[in-house]
């Protein structure tokens, strides 16, 4: 109702647009498996990794328990595997896991009734499914689902199918956990059962793992009953076997040492560029924003030409990170694999269903640094798994507390912000840990996540760089011994420091392989890729807009504007530009201060740039304040049909502006608070209201 026809076909378009995006890589199949080389597609995982029938691929490989997932940033598809191992270890199940966009479920009423579906989901930004999801959610909800020929034509097609749910989510959202929601009432319509309840993980309450733990048990216990298992004492059997090779050197040509697949380690990169293939990109600039000593945020003008990547204004860029040496190394020496931290090793899996995380034949060092989330929180569930392991009895049963006292885990773990190696460093005084198998390693960490950026630049004005706004993650938190660092923001900030050739070129010691594997990352280089977005600008220039954006949620804000000044400079009609911007001080944290004038300068009084400080007089003033100063203009915008944005932190400040807007509706349309909510939510489902939160 909001919109006129011109910006329905073009978010029609978007939407399109963005189903193929979502769906291509599902097509792709060289590029399905990233790590396909001639170690892993020797093991059965890449070879029986081709058919798309999951009951053909279970009765294959002797199972009777799959474990979907649906994963963005690898925390369902890493309690996923925790599943299928724990389903394994204790209750003698045939378990595997299965990325959800590697079958097709046209066959799901034929899956019998002795085996066992899981499906872990996470769900994404505005109640969305996850990039690997997107195929089965428009399936299994879709209006008329069709099953395979032969398949039972009742209105219960799934009476045979028995599944366990768990959904990850943020209350802070308001489609909190809608994914596992909504697949456990299709499936439950179409007829199949659940066993146990759906769990669902809050991750805005911080209690994710909490809540996965205490759902799991009752849900085993279920599971149990109706599939008629036994319990047996868990003993650990690794799913990859690691081989070092004493025959091989690191410098041959065959050894990963990084490169992310095939294509990187043959030495020329090769397109298409994607969530699989990394593009190694040249930093063309890179500056410090703020003005203060103790915080950073970074500028980087990121070059894309030649690469046939391509981006509109509020994509988002991709970086993959590298781990920090000095992480790197406290993980290695406290395992006790410092000394031979370049022997070449190659990982198998033992299970054909399993997938290595990595490129083999790699090194210890390389597998580390390039492809394991080492300094991600620790899970209290993996210390379980470790305690076995421990150098001593008395750690042992130090760990063994850890593992199942919840509020003395918190204490000791997680209120100290410790990663995994800091915390077997800290239990064992330095003492290395000889006896922990690598793969449990591999099998308990995931795999490092690329982390997503907004970008701060115009496709129109600079269709070839990239520019990002990063501000870099230093925290010092109150009963952590060690300061929280970002994965790739202090990365980033040394590739910054390297690039001015600043005499400490990493200040916080970090100590990165900046030049990255055989040097390839040299001259300032980090691997890169596109994620398209649907955080648009209306199709037509005239339309009005209006952006809140505090901190580095400026980031997509400064695209616009940049874009909308060049239209003006243009000679097209470009209509009112408003930006509300908030940071701490005008002279510390004011991002992109001295661009606004010039942007002000094309844009005249179409352009309206309203700051708020929140450090600078005695009382705090934040965006939402200067949206209530600004509440009558706002009002009026919106009924010229303006476009709205809000890009930023989600937990708090998206939540409020969202309130606020309701309210300023209400209070100038003269409506009731239930009306202008409906209003509200009447302009997000017609694109009216955009967010890009984090
Ligand atoms: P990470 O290593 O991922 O750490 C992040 C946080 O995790 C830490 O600060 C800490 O709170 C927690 N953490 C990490 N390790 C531990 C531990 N051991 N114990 C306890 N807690 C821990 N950011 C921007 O600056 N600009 C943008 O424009 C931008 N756009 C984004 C757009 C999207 C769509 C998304 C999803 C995110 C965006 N982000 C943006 C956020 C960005 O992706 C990263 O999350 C951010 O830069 C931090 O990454 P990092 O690797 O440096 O930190």
């Amino acid at each position: 109702a909001q919109l006129d026809t011109l910006d329905i076909i073009v978010l029609a378009a978007l939407l399109l647009g963005t189903i193929a995006y979502f769906t291509k890589g599902t097509y792709w199949a060289v590029y399905g498996d990233p790590y396909g080389n001639s170690l892993a597609t020797s093991n059965g995982a890449a070879k029986a990794g081709k058919s798309r029938n999951i009951l053909e691929k279970m009765e294959e490989s002797d199972k009777n328990c799959v474990v979907f997932y649906g994963s963005q940033t690898g925390t369902a598809e890493d309690y996923a595997s925790r599943l299928a191992k724990e389903g394994h270890s204790r209750f003698g199940l045939k378990t595997m896991v299965a990325d959800l966009e590697d079958y097709d479920y046209d066959n799901l009423d034929k899956f019998p009734d002795d085996k066992l579906a899981v499906f872990v989901l996470a769900t994404y930004g505005e109640g969305e499914p996850t990039d690997n999801a997107v195929e089965f959610y428009e399936f299994i909800g879709g209006e008329d689902v069709a099953f395979s020929e032969g398949g039972s034509v009742d209105d219960k097609p799934l009476a045979n199918l028995k599944y366990v749910a768990f959904g990850l989510g943020n209350n802070t959202y308001e489609h909190y956990n809608s994914m596992v929601r909504n697949v456990d009432k299709y499936l439950t319509k179409l007829g199949a059962t659940r066993i146990g309840t759906a769990g669902e993980g809050d991750d805005g309450a911080g209690t994710m793992e909490e809540d996965f733990l205490a759902w799991k048990e009752p849900m085993w216990a279920a599971v149990q009953e109706s599939m008629g298992l036994e319990e047996r004492e868990a003993i650990y059997e690794p799913v990859f076997e690691i081989n070092e090779k004493a025959d091989m050197d690191a410098d041959e040509d065959e050894v990963y040492l990084g490169e992310p697949n095939k294509n990187h380690l043959e030495g020329s990169q090769k397109g298409p560029f994607n969530a699989n293939n990394p593009f190694i990109a040249p930093i063309a600039e890179s500056n410090e924003l703020f003005t203060v000593k103790d915080r950073n945020c970074l500028h980087m003008e990121i070059n894309i030409a030649g690469s046939n990547l391509s981006y509109t204004t509020g994509d988002h860029i991709a970086i993959w990170p590298t781990n920090a040496g000095k992480e790197v190394d406290r993980f290695l020496t406290i395992l006790g694999l410092a000394p031979k931290r370049h022997t070449v090793i190659a990982v198998k899996a033992l299970d054909p269903t399993a997938k290595v995380p990595f490129p083999s034949p790699t090194t210890y060092d390389a597998a580390i640094r390039y492809h394991v989330e080492i300094c991600a929180p620790v899970s209290r569930q993996f210390i379980s798994t470790l305690a076995q392991f421990s150098p001593n009895d008395e750690i042992k049963a130090e760990m063994t507390k850890l593992g199942s006292d919840k509020d003395y885990f918190h204490e000791k773990v997680i209120d100290r912000h410790l990663n995994i190696a800091q915390l077997l460093e800290i239990l064992s005084n330095g003492e290395p840990w000889n006896n922990v198998p690598f793969s449990l390693m591999i099998e308990g960490l995931v795999k490092i996540q690329p982390r997503y950026y907004s970008i701060s630049s115009s496709s129109l004005v600079q269709k070839d760089k990239i520019s990002i706004t990063a501000v870099v993650e230093s925290l010092k938190k109150p009963h952590a011994p060690h300061e929280l660092k970002g994965v790739t923001t202090n990365y980033l900030l040394a590739l910054k420091q390297k690039q001015h050739g600043d005499p400490e070129p990493d200040p916080h010691g970090l100590n990165y392989a900046i030049t990255g594997p055989r040097n390839k990352y040299d001259g300032i280089h980090v691997p890169v890729h596109v994620r398209h977005s649907n955080f648009k600008l209306p199709s037509d220039p005239s339309k009005p807009i209006i952006m809140v954006g505090p901190g580095t949620g400026v980031a997509p804000f400064r695209a616009f504007v940049q874009e909308r000044a060049a239209q003006a400079k243009a000679g097209q009609n470009v209509g009112k530009t408003v930006l509300f911007f908030g940071c701490r001080r005008r002279d510390e944290d004011f991002l992109y201060n001295h661009e606004w004038d010039q942007y002000k300068e094309a844009l005249g009084d179409n352009f309206a740039l309203h700051t708020a400080f929140s450090r600078e007089g005695p009382k705090k003033v934040y965006v939402q304040h200067k949206m209530e100063e600004n509440a009558e203009e706002i009002n009026k915008l919106l009924e010229q049909k303006a476009y709205f944005y809000v890009c930023g932190d989600a937990a708090n400040m998206a939540r409020e502006v969202n309130a606020l807007l309701a309210k300023i509706i209400a209070k100038y349309r003269n409506v009731s608070e239930t009306k202008s909510e409906e209003i509200v939510k009447a302009m997000r489902a017609s694109n009216q209201y955009q967010e890009d939160v984090w």
